[in-house]
């Protein structure tokens, strides 16, 4: 059978977490597939981290298996805990550092960009002694510039050069690259950086899309941990 995920482990190199991103087969914004889909994955169910996202730049350490409330972000030492995120759109961000074996993940919509959630996690991981020169990053499947429509006031929060302009009165936003570059500005090697450009919006029959289905659209589920 094909495999119902995207496998980004090795830009994590061979003793680094795995970093896995569901496909759209199931909505794992339901507890029980993100449990089964996990245990596919050769996880134990009980050592998942669940957060309730809320579009901040709130980043949480955890030690062990738990859910929290608010925050959008998860870093973690622990070789026994598995992060996990939802998204449809938005960008999941991992991070590890191979010398601290720290390891993050994030979940980084227009918001969370805007709020430069990505810095929040790596000021948190540089006040814990870590380098941020030595961080690996990895974006994942999101909407992609050819389909994410803002208005004036989206864009305008981000420098003009990621956007062109779109129909009307819209503009088209670059998101991953304003990520990107604020990965870069924190101190993240541009070489360190993966940037999937597969786009959550385009291709209907990977990934679910919150732009393209509205309300009722499934979450993929971002997964980063030691299997
Ligand atoms: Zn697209």
């Amino acid at each position: 059978m094909k495999n119902n995920y995207i496998d980004f482990s090795r830009h994590f190199g061979s003793n680094g977490p795995n970093a896995y991103f569901s496909l759209c087969d199931e909505d794992y914004s339901s507890i029980v597939n993100r449990k089964k889909f996990v245990s596919k994955l050769g996880y134990n169910p009980k050592d998942l981290v669940i957060s309730s996202q809320v579009h901040s730049n709130k980043i949480k350490l955890v030690d062990k298996p738990c859910s929290v409330e608010d925050f959008d972000g998860l870093i973690s030492k622990s070789r026994s805990v598995v992060l996990s995120i939802l998204v449809a759109d938005c960008m999941p961000l991992f991070l590890y550092n191979p010398i601290s074996k720290y390891f993050a993940l994030i979940h980084s919509g227009w918001r969370g960009t805007d709020k430069n959630i990505c810095q929040s996690a790596i000021s948190k991981l540089i006040n814990k002694g870590d380098n941020s020169n030595a961080l690996l990053a990895i974006i994942g499947p999101s909407i992609g510039q050819c389909c994410f429509e803002v208005g004036e006031e989206v864009a305008s929060r981000f420098d003009s050069s990621y956007s062109i302009k779109g129909k009307k009165d819209r503009m088209m936003l670059d998101l991953r690259g304003v990520l990107k570059d604020q990965l870069i500005r924190s101190g993240v090697k541009a070489y360190n950086i993966f940037l999937n450009k597969q786009c959550t919006y385009c291709e209907s029959e990977l990934f679910h899309s919150y732009r393209r289905e509205g309300s009722s659209a499934g979450r993929m589920i971002a997964i980063c941990g030691w299997n």
